[in-house]
């Protein structure tokens, strides 16, 4: 490990996910810049932010171990009281974003799903590298499926398999809360974690410098 600071990502102990649990002495718990802990819980205070706290909390509560994530996401809309829900959606996944879509509606909801390429801009006309344009002619447009989104009013948007990156750009542009339901993944059937499941033995190679090198000859298991 390099001299970079220690952060919870290095903590074995876990002990803040209870009353007097054991921490280590680089715990962020203890050693957090000053004002940041208040600050955060003035957002709760009231408003949307604590509001979805509370009723969060409540579906993880109420749904723990029971509820899928299609439910959960169903249960947290309902107690929210959000009626509108928008679907931003990869293309490579509308079949899926369309059976949200159904059981979405046959419980009450009403339904507005924007895919990723609509508007049909090549790639090129934005400054992106015609090579890129081997997996695809038209960009995904992130921008324009939270502008959609928006001008429709969704109270609720759900992400449903949208590239790394593109992701991030919807979250930034959309106006309503937005909820992942699908991470997509090409390689691990939208299981990103799968790779973290195998680090130490099929995808130890991610921590490998050159990533791109040929999967060992050796088999790990
Ligand atoms: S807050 Fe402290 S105890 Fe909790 S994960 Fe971070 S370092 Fe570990």
């Amino acid at each position: 490990m390099t001299d970079e600071r220690r952060s919870c990502v290095d903590c074995g102990a876990k002990g803040c996910d209870g009353r007097d649990g054991r921490r280590p002495d680089f715990c962020l718990t203890d050693n957090l810049p000053g004002g940041l802990l208040e600050e955060s819980l003035g957002h709760y205070r009231d408003g949307e932010d604590g509001e979805i706290l509370r009723v969060a909390a409540t579906v993880e509560h109420d749904g723990y171990l029971r509820w899928c994530r299609v439910q959960e996401t169903m249960e947290f809309a309902r107690r929210m009281g959000y009626r509108r829900i928008g679907i931003a959606t990869c293309v490579g996944l509308l079949s899926e974003s369309r059976t949200l879509a159904r059981i979405l509606r046959a419980n009450g909801f009403e339904v507005f799903g924007v895919g990723c390429k609509t508007g049909m801009v090549c790639k090129t006309d934005v400054g992106i590298d015609p090579v890129c344009c081997e997996v695809g002619r038209n960009i995904c447009n992130p921008v324009l499926q939270a502008e959609v989104l928006n001008h429709e009013g969704t109270e609720l948007n759900v992400v449903v398999g949208l590239c790394v990156g593109h992701d991030a750009l919807f979250y930034r542009h959309s106006a309503a809360p937005v909820t992942t339901l699908v991470a997509k993944d090409r390689v691990l059937a939208n299981n990103p974690a799968g790779a973290l499941y195998t680090a130490g033995s099929y995808y130890s190679r991610l921590e490998n410098a050159d990533m791109e090198r040929p999967l060992p000859k050796q088999r790990v298991g």
